[in-house]
């Protein structure tokens, strides 16, 4: 197993933009790293440059305390799961797990070994006399797996493996490869530009915009912390709101209401004029539901409620609101950072289930205001 270092690392093809843009990583040995951001954030090429696959234009790439710029993927000692599995579509299950041990001629009592107990561990056995024809997209996903554990290789590099699955086969070849990652301890970076992927299946998350290193994190921190409105609004389900607000005596005016700030949040914001609040559907609640004297720091606000969405476990509301244009049209001047689809003009409200908010009605919400973020519109900086 190995630790992957990467210091300052460009790729720039052709003259154009940086398609990654000095990055440095640090990869702990046994680490799970998740690379993740929209498409054509880098990441792919990130992953093809720690392979091999991909010239580095500057910067050091280290695997195991060794620089690798130089080396042929071939003797970096990393195995690669491809999106589209790559497997040979003429030689059995058993053969394609077995390729890489054939390329390094082991005897062959030795790959029979190795290859077994890796169907042992993707419970593949019934199937290692079949071609890549007649499995399932879940079946032919675990043995471009097995492919890659059955050499005992430093690190695993994997490159949106599910992406090609149906929702409910991602959801168990998420949980399997975990499980993989765990009992084999070994250095792990996965692509995805699906977020639930990264914030279930990493130890850190590494989120990437335009070939920049936006943040690194746990995924709890990065949910809870994000470092500005780029994560902010890229991770969480449904997203973040973001709500037009100007400062006024320590607390801040919102379409909804004034929501006031405790000391940390109001000195964050001193000299500030206008900001972005950033509210997390579930850090709404249903106010009746609330016993406001235990919850002392919240804000209570009365809104209109357009569409209700049940769940089971709980509902959504979406209720919309008013900013004032000449507000809007500030924010969108002094903000870079906003996508227009950012500045909606409407709440998603996470409560209760057992919430009896009706559509086309007036309901009280509760807010937490001591988790309320606080944009800087022009940096997109959180504040808080
Ligand atoms: P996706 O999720 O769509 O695969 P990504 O985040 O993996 O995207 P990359 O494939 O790494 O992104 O691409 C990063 C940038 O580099 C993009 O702007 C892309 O168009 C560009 N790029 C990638 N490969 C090449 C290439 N071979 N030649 C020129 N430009 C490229």
């Amino acid at each position: 197993m190995a630790s992957i270092e990467m210091r300052n690392i460009v790729k720039k093809y052709g003259d154009g933009f940086p398609a990654v843009n000095d990055v440095s990583l640090d990869i702990a040995d046994g680490e799970f790293m998740i690379l993740v951001g929209p498409s054509g954030c880098g990441k792919s090429t990130l992953l093809r440059m720690i392979v091999g696959l991909e010239d580095i234009t500057s910067g050091d790439m280290v695997i195991g305390g060794t620089r690798v710029n130089d080396k042929a993927p071939r003797d970096r000692n990393l195995s690669m799961v491809f999106q589209n599995y790559a497997l040979y579509p003429h030689l059995s299950v058993y053969e394609n797990i077995a390729f890489p041990l054939r390329l390094q001629n082991t005897p062959d009592d030795e790959v029979r070994r190795r290859v077994t107990e890796a169907a042992d561990v993707l419970e593949l056995h019934e199937h290692l006399e079949r071609k890549p024809a007649n499995l399932s997209g879940g079946q032919r996903q675990r043995v471009a797996m097995g492919r890659a554990i059955v050499r005992s290789a430093d690190a695993f590099l994997f490159d949106e493996p599910l992406s090609n699955l149906d929702a409910k086969l991602r959801g168990q070849m998420r949980t399997e490869i975990a499980r993989l990652q765990r009992r084999l301890g070994i250095t792990t970076v996965y692509v995805t530009h699906d977020q639930t992927e990264a914030m279930t299946l990493g130890d850190r998350v590494c989120v990437l915009r335009k070939g920049l290193i936006q943040q690194v994190a746990s995924p709890r921190e990065l949910y809870e912390q994000p470092v500005n409105l780029f994560v902010a609004g890229f991770i969480g389900s449904p997203p973040m709101n973001f709500l037009p607000a100007t400062v006024s005596g320590g607390g801040l005016d919102t379409p909804f209401g004034r929501i006031e700030l405790d000391e940390r949040r109001a000195k964050a914001v001193e000299g500030k004029d206008l900001l972005l609040v950033g509210i997390r559907p579930e850090y709404f609640e249903d106010a009746s539901l609330v016993d406001e004297a235990k919850r002392p720091l919240g804000s209570v606000f009365t809104a209109r409620v357009d569409v209700t969405e049940w769940l089971g476990d709980s509902q959504y509301a979406y209720i919309p609101y008013d900013a004032p244009e000449e507000v809007n049209l500030k924010l969108k001047e002094l903000s870079r950072e906003l996508d227009s689809d950012q500045l909606r003009t409407q709440a998603i409200v996470s409560i209760d289930a057992t919430s009896r908010i009706r559509e086309g009605r007036d309901a009280q919400f509760w807010l937490d205001s001591r988790k309320v973020h606080v944009f800087d519109p022009e940096t997109g900086e959180n504040l808080t």
